[in-house]
Formats: structure tokens, C-alpha cells, sequence
């Protein structure tokens, strides 16, 4: 049979990948001019650091199958994303570990005690915690609430914390011990050559055809028998419900000898300062020498309808939830299109969850053509 996809990253590679290895004929489009979506990386010509140009990934992962997969096309090397944040002029370990209670509070608490001290702080009226000030406040308490993520996340977001899901703040850790790495997963590192390297690899089959700089456009879909659609769900159907909302990033860079920060990602918790982190590219690549560093101070605000979406703004009772509802309803009278990743299905995934999908998506449109069943609008639940 013959395939579209629409988008070249992670969604639409590992899709068409699996389809062609099955005899299937795929052509993959983007309108940009590169593949690998927004975890393109490319070195930098003056400096030779490799940069994350559309800002950093790390890649972890529990998932052990997905791991497998992506050391399948290129060489990792082990990388720990070890984060720190600037608050009130001081420098603290994130995520919140023992070191960081310790320092905050000039204290030399064991792991025992530091529990105990962390829930004295803690509102512990607090029972079901639905917003992301309530799951701080409860979690945290007060005074790292506001050091550390009151401020980020007003810059990060564009509102109040109160108006935000608990579900943000659960993607970082509490700890009560000196582990700083910032994520939980058994298995994590960086690609030696960049994220750009394992989407080309992927992409790279006798099967499967790939045009840059090509937009899509639904008079596209009668030369193929079904497209996996991994661009925004509202600009397939023409944002004839309005434009969901996202939010997007501007990163100014900057050029430096030497060292600028001496890590690879420095957060500004302080309302005051206007960028989000700074990023300094080399750090992603430990295990390379530059004499020069390039960096990238990170600025969030709403996206406009030119610029690229990053971070889908789906809350609970905001309104994207009632227009994400109707797109997805739209989708599901679909016979011939399968939406898939970040925009897709408008949700906030790490590239190992986007990864497993894919292969979800692609095992199960396999059965269907075997099964000659129509291949499903969405493989996973959306809303
Ligand atoms: N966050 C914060 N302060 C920080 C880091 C994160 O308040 O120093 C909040 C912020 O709201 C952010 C969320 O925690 O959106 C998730 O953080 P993560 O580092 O996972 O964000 P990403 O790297 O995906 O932008």
C-alpha cells in the first residue's frame, strides 16, 4: 500500500520505517527544510558544538524496548541531565534533593530528618491537590514553591500557577537523598552525534521517500491510501473550531570564549528575570572539547499563528479543552487519516513516549491491513 506522513519527526519515521520494512511504499513530507522536527540538532559552523537548535532534549526512558530502538540507529554515549536554578542570587540543585534543602535552609538534615522538615513546611490541608500550587504547597511547602517554581512557571506558562494541572509539577522528582538527576529513568544518554542523525537513519529505506519543503495539502490524500498526520489536529481541519493554543519559545543566541555557565542547563526561578533557563550546548556533549561555547537564553510566551507550537496549554476547564474535543471528534469521522505525536494529538509527550506510540501506531495499522480493517483515527486516548 502506499503511505503519507505528514511531518518529519519522530511520529512519522518510526510509522513509516516499520511500514516500509513490510513491503509498504511511504513518502514522508515537512515544510521545513530538515527532518527530526523540533529535536533537530546540527553543529554549529563557527564553534563546532553540537546545538539543539529548537532548545535542549535529553533522552530517557524506562522503556526498555524503545531504548533498544533508538541505540538500533546511532551510538549513545551516557549523559545525566543534572539541573541547576538561579533564585534570589543564589544557585541551588535541581530537582529538589537533599542538597537543595540543606542549602536553602543551612541545615544538615539527614534524609530522615529532611523528610520530616519538608512536611512541617508543607500545607497538609491540603488532601487532593488539582492545581500545580496545590501539589507545591503540599509537596514542597512555601518557600521553595515561590524560590523555585512560582516564578519559572509564570514565565514558562504565561499564568498563575493556580490555574495550572498538578500533572506539570509531577514530571519533576522530590528527593530525599543526594541524587541529582533530574529524571527518574533507568536508562538515559545522549546521541553522539546529535538527534538528527537517528531520524535519518530511520528514514533511510529503499521504501520510503522523503520531500522537504513541502506543505501539506489535503488534495495530497487521493494519491495514497491512508496518511498518518503528525501536524497540528486544527490546522488539518482548517482551524474551523478556532487555533488551539500552544506555547512557543524564542532563543537568543549567544556566542562566547570559553565557558559562559558551566553547565548544560541553568533554571531562573525569579519572576524578574525574563528568560525561562540558559542553555549551553556543549554540556550535552560532555565527552567533546571546544574552546568556544554557544548558549541559548530561553524566552516562553503564547504562540502566535506564524510561529512554531511547542507547548500545548491544555487545562482543565480552559477552552482548548472543548475545541480539542471537537477536532477530536472531527478526527474520529475520518476513514483515511491517523493523527499522531505532540501536534497530532495535541498533548505534552518526552520523545520516548512519542517513540512508543509510534511503534504502537505502526504494529496496529500493520493488523488492520492484514486484517483488511480501516486503519483508526487515534491509537491512543487523546482526551
Ligand atoms: N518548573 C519550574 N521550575 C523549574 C523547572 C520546572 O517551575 O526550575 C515547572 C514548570 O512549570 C515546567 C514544569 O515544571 O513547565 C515541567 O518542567 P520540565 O523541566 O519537565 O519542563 P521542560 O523541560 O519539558 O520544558
Amino acid at each position: 500500500m502506499k503511505f503519507l506522513m505528514v511531518g518529519a519527526g519522530f511520529s512519522s519515521a518510526v510509522i513509516a520505517r516499520k511500514l516500509a520494512e513490510q513491503g509498504h511504499q511511504c513518502v514522508v513530507i515537512d515544510q521545513r527544510n530538515h527532518v527530526a522536527g523540533n529535536c533537530y540538532s546540527e553543529r554549529d559552523q563557527d564553534t563546532n558544538v553540537m546545538v539543539h537548535t529548537y532548545g535542549p532534549h535529553i533522552f530517557h526512558t524506562d522503556d526498555k524496548e524503545v531504548w533498544d530502538y533508538v541505540n538500533r540507529w546511532v551510538e549513545f554515549k551516557p549523559y545525566i541531565n543534572r539541573v541547576k536554578t538561579t533564585s534570589q542570587g543564589a544557585v541551588y540543585s535541581l530537582p529538589i534533593n537533599l542538597h537543595t534543602i540543606n542549602q536553602y535552609f543551612g541545615k544538615t538534615l539527614n534524609p530522615t530528618e529532611a523528610k520530616a522538615f519538608i512536611e512541617s513546611q508543607a500545607d497538609t490541608s491540603i488532601t487532593a491537590p488539582q492545581t500545580f500550587e496545590e501539589q507545591a504547597m503540599r509537596f514542597v511547602g512555601k518557600d521553595f514553591y515561590e524560590a523555585f517554581f512560582k516564578g519559572y512557571t509564570q514565565k514558562q506558562w504565561g499564568v498563575h500557577p493556580s490555574t495550572l494541572p498538578a500533572s506539570i509539577l509531577k514530571r519533576l522528582p522530590v528527593r530525599f537523598n543526594y541524587d541529582d538527576n533530574y529524571f527518574n529513568h533507568k536508562y538515559q544518554g545522549m546521541p553522539v552525534n546529535g538527534y538528527t542523525e537517528i531520524v535519518e537513519k530511520i528514514l533511510a529505506h529503499e521504501n520510503i521517500e522523503v520531500k522537504l519543503g513541502t506543505s501539506f495539502d489535503k488534495s495530497m490524500e487521493g494519491e495514497f491510501d491512508h496518511v498518518f498526520y503528525s501536524g497540528p489536529i486544527d490546522a488539518y481541519f482548517e482551524y474551523q473550531h478556532g487555533r488551539l493554543g500552544y506555547r512557543t519559545l524564542d532563543f537568543n543566541q549567544e556566542k562566547h570564549d570559553g565557558d559562559y555557565q558551566g553547565t548544560a542547563v541553568m533554571n531562573y526561578g525569579d519572576v524578574e528575570v525574563p528568560y525561562t533557563r540558559i542553555t549551553e550546548h556543549k554540556y550535552f556533549s560532555p565527552w567533546e572539547e571546544h574552546e568556544k561555547t554557544v548558549i541559548y537564553k530561553e524566552y516562553s510566551r503564547l504562540a502566535e499563528p506564524e510561529d512554531i507550537p511547542y507547548y500545548p496549554i491544555r487545562f482543565a476547564g480552559g477552552e482548548g479543552v472543548e475545541q480539542l474535543a471537537n477536532y477530536v471528534e472531527l478526527a474520529n469521522q475520518q476513514s483515511k487519516v491517523t493523527f499522531v505525536g505532540r501536534l497530532g494529538t495535541y498533548r505534552y509527550l518526552d520523545m520516548d513516549v512519542t517513540i512508543r506510540e509510534a511503534l504502537t501506531v505502526a504494529e496496529k495499522s500493520l493488523s488492520a491491513i492484514e486484517n483488511k480493517e480501516a486503519i483508526a483515527p487515534f491509537y491512543v486516548s487523546v482526551i
